[in-house]
């Protein structure tokens, strides 16, 4: 059975977003959460990616994107509700002080958070509070396996932290870290790769690779792309170390030339080398075209706008085009929003009114029978990855497109500018 619902659309259109409506899309899934997925210890697990902390940044984010001015108090307050819940999960749970740095998973998203939604609301020094407990993490990561089970990706490992200082440098404008411990933690990663592919007996021209419980991953989620578009997030680490910013871009080359063949990327480094993906490879954030589309996108920002990267974008959100109305659900990680993120990313590229125009019409077809009647309920159906917390993110998106961004992942972040 078919992934993915067939992409009925003429490929071109009018682009057609009616504020009104979206507006009370949005209000009708904020509903349903608040009704369905309250800020209680049991919905806290999993972290920014499942849990209570991933409904407190929806509603931080719509706060923060002020479309909704009359109800910007009352949903900072919901969303003070789910994120003390969750840090009071966190509180509880004694999770291992070198577990604790997992952006996606764990307490490090969930500090995070905390410091942005407290910031909102003037509440400055439970903000700085959190923060600095952000900050404490960190040198738990500067140990190169500081995981047993790969210590590099988005979810659990360093990537996921470094975007994490990101965020919170551009939203509250400070600093998080010193330069140089931010150096030592890029250069850990770096020397992670380096370090693993030595070991491996493969003879494809990548001098990086990353491993999660024992897969060589590709995408964003848990693989190597994810890895990359954080790396190629930090211009002033790259541009003092040639060395560095060369191990990174003859990586990106060589899983370009992957995208190439395939219009898309295998989920990992095994299911790439032996068999031909044409149709089989998943299409999504976390395994697939629309995840490593960013990591391309960023290459392109950072690699003086060589064009390669922009092409590679075009095909892989072609084949998102094609095949990214998926059946798993509305969400962002696997889901039908993480899609149209896509379209919302290439219409910043390139300005063509052909991509917002297709991420409205995914955004829509979210609302028809068709979707309702025959997608799947998501594990987690309220929740920022998987469910309509990332979607409200996503329709919010399409009010202001030119600074819409897949949650917690801005991939035009700059670096810290006071
Ligand atoms: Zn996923």
């Amino acid at each position: 059975m078919s992934r993915y619902f067939e992409n009925m659309f003429s490929d071109e259109g009018v682009v057609d977003i009616s504020p009104e409506l979206f507006k009370s899309r949005i209000f009708t899934h904020i509903k349903k959460i608040l009704k369905n997925f309250k800020p209680d210890e049991k919905n806290c697990d999993g972290g920014l990616y499942v849990g209570c902390a991933g409904v407190a940044y929806a509603l931080y984010y719509l706060v923060k994107c002020g479309h909704f001015p009359e109800q910007s108090q009352s949903f900072l307050e919901s969303a003070k509700s789910y994120i003390s819940a969750a840090l009071h999960h966190c509180s509880r749970k004694n999770t291992r002080p070198r577990n604790q740095v997992s952006f996606l998973l764990e307490n490090g998203g969930v500090y995070a958070v905390a410091a942005l939604i407290y910031k909102q609301t003037g509440e400055l020094q439970k903000s700085e509070e959190y923060l600095q407990a952000y900050r404490e993490l960190a040198s738990q990561c500067e140990v190169v396996d500081f995981l047993e089970h790969g210590s590099d990706e988005l979810f659990v490992g360093r990537a996921g932290y470094l975007m994490g200082v990101l965020l919170l440098q551009r939203d509250l404008q400070t600093e998080i870290l010193p330069p140089k411990q931010l150096q030592h933690i890029f250069e850990k990663t770096l020397e992670s790769g380096v370090r693993l592919r030595s070991r491996l007996q493969f003879d494809g021209n990548i001098p990086l690779m990353y491993s999660y419980y024992g897969t060589l991953y590709l995408g964003s989620g848990h693989g190597i792309a994810g890895i990359l578009q954080v790396l190629l997030s930090f211009p002033s680490l790259l541009h003092r170390n040639p060395s560095a910013q060369d191990l990174i871009k003859t990586s990106v080359d060589f899983l370009l030339d992957l995208c190439l063949q395939e219009g898309n990327i295998a989920t990992d480094l095994e299911e790439a080398l032996t068999s031909s993906g044409r149709g089989k490879y998943l299409v999504h954030w976390c395994h697939g075209a629309a995840g490593v589309i960013y990591m391309f996108a960023r290459a392109y920002i950072m690699f003086g706008r060589n064009e390669k990267y922009l092409n590679v974008c075009k095909l892989l959100a072609d084949t998102v085009w094609r095949k990214g109305l998926l059946k798993k659900g509305p969400g962002i990680c696997h889901g039908v929003a993480g899609s149209g993120y896509v379209f919302i990313l290439m219409f910043r590229l390139t300005g063509e009114a052909k991509y917002l125009y297709r991420a409205e019409r995914f955004a829509s077809f979210m609302f028809t029978e068709q979707f309702q009647g025959g997608a799947r309920t998501p594990d987690c159906p309220w929740s920022l990855f998987e469910g309509l917390s990332g979607t409200i993110c996503f329709l919010n998106d399409l009010l202001n497109p030119e600074t819409g961004e897949f949650p917690l992942l801005d991939v035009f972040v700059n670096e810290l500018s006071i």
